[in-house]
């Protein structure tokens, strides 16, 4: 059964710049891609956090920033009490045995050349963990079976599965090194609809009976939405809006989160003809060069002069455990502020209310 005992991962103002080099003899630094621009949350053990935004917006950096498989620039990066961003070798090789990822398209990252159980060896080797064959076969076959695949899997190669499948070898590469944490980049994204349900179900499934702890990134709101105890909302590098799942999918706050929403579709056809829309206005900006003030600025029905361009808001509680970047979450809340026409010219025929110009940010239907 799953532990609940406060936090795993302890995520603290943590930045990923990436620099942009130019010039032929001498790299020089002209800029900066902005991709993670201080972000803090945490993740209780035993609970799943739901990291959702559209491409672009640093939710992947923001995970392979987690395990250091990138390097952060700053900010501190808690699991289990201790900052990892301080440990080196051998320290940092053990911490990292009990964090592992699992990526979006399972074909592309398995080794095509090697068996499953070559697959599945190579971490344990790499952490020292397979001297002894009959441990290492007893694990293998014991983590197969976890995930729902039989021991005649081993002598197979990724080619022969299905996709659904070669995801549940994916899920085993991370699982048979016993890991605490788990960072799944768009797990299902790879997948067709009907098999995206079963991979989740068996996540949630390892969760309960191993105690996991999830870091879920998507771009589909849909998949976080049954899955995650906490969803955060992310927007040009930093958090816009985070809660309990219930309370984020019942009432969004913040602006962006309320357009994604403002988009789902409801099966119901009198309700879905009084739905209102909430469009936005021009482009997502450029990591490279983000809008002063509020990120969200140059997009918001709401934006009010002056403040919002000028003044970057803080990720505040608003309502208990609901924690939104918004200077006039309350305001907008209450029907005190309205929002403001969005000029038909800017927002694209073809486009989405909430799917910004992207089109990737897939609403829960
Ligand atoms: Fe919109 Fe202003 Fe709130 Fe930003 S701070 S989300 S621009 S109302």
């Amino acid at each position: 059964m799953t532990e609940r005992t406060g936090p795993l991962v302890e995520l603290r103002d943590v930045k990923v710049h990436f620099p942009i080099k130019s010039g032929l003899l001498f790299d020089r630094t002209v800029g900066y891609v902005y991709a993670v621009d201080g972000v803090s949350l945490s993740i209780n053990k035993g609970e799943t956090y739901g990291l959702v935004g559209e491409s672009g917006c640093g939710k992947s950096t923001l995970g392979r920033g987690l395990l250091r498989l990138v390097e952060p620039t700053a900010g501190e990066i808690v699991f289990d009490g201790t900052d990892i961003r301080s440990l080196k070798g051998e320290s940092m090789r053990r911490a990292r045995r009990r964090m592992q990822m699992i990526f979006q398209d399972p074909l592309s990252s398995l080794d095509p050349r090697q068996s499953v159980e070559s697959l599945l060896v190579e971490g344990l080797k790499a952490h020292g963990l397979a001297d002894d064959k009959a441990a290492t076969s007893r694990r293998l076959r014991e983590t197969l079976d976890a995930v729902g695949l039989p021991a005649s899997a081993l002598s197979k190669y990724p080619h022969e599965f299905s996709g659904g499948q070669r995801q549940r070898i994916g899920i085993a590469r991370a699982l048979v090194l016993d890991p605490d944490l788990i960072v799944a980049d768009e797990p299902v994204s790879a997948l067709d609809v009907s098999i995206q349900a079963q991979v989740l179900n068996l996540m949630e499934d390892l969760q309960n009976e191993l105690g996991l702890t999830y870091l879920i990134i998507a771009h589909d709101l849909a998949v976080v939405r049954h899955i995650a105890d906490t969803v955060g909302v992310m927007y040009l590098g930093g958090l816009v809006e985070e809660a309990s799942s219930d309370d984020l999918y019942r009432e969004p706050m913040h602006p962006y989160t309320k357009a994604l929403m403002s988009a789902v579709p409801v099966p119901d056809p009198l309700v879905e003809d009084r739905r209102e829309r909430i469009l936005l206005a021009g482009d997502l900006p450029s990591p490279t060069n983000p809008p002063a003030g509020c990120r969200f600025h140059t997009r918001c029905p709401w934006a009010q002069p002056t403040r919002c361009a000028d003044e970057r808001p803080a990720l505040r509680e608003v309502l208990s455990g609901h924690r939104v970047a918004c200077h006039y979450a309350e305001d907008i809340a209450a029907g005190r502020i309205r929002p403001h026409e969005v000029e038909p010219e800017l927002v694209r025929p073809d486009e989405g209310a909430a799917s910004g110009d992207t089109g990737e940010l897939i609403p829960t239907p």
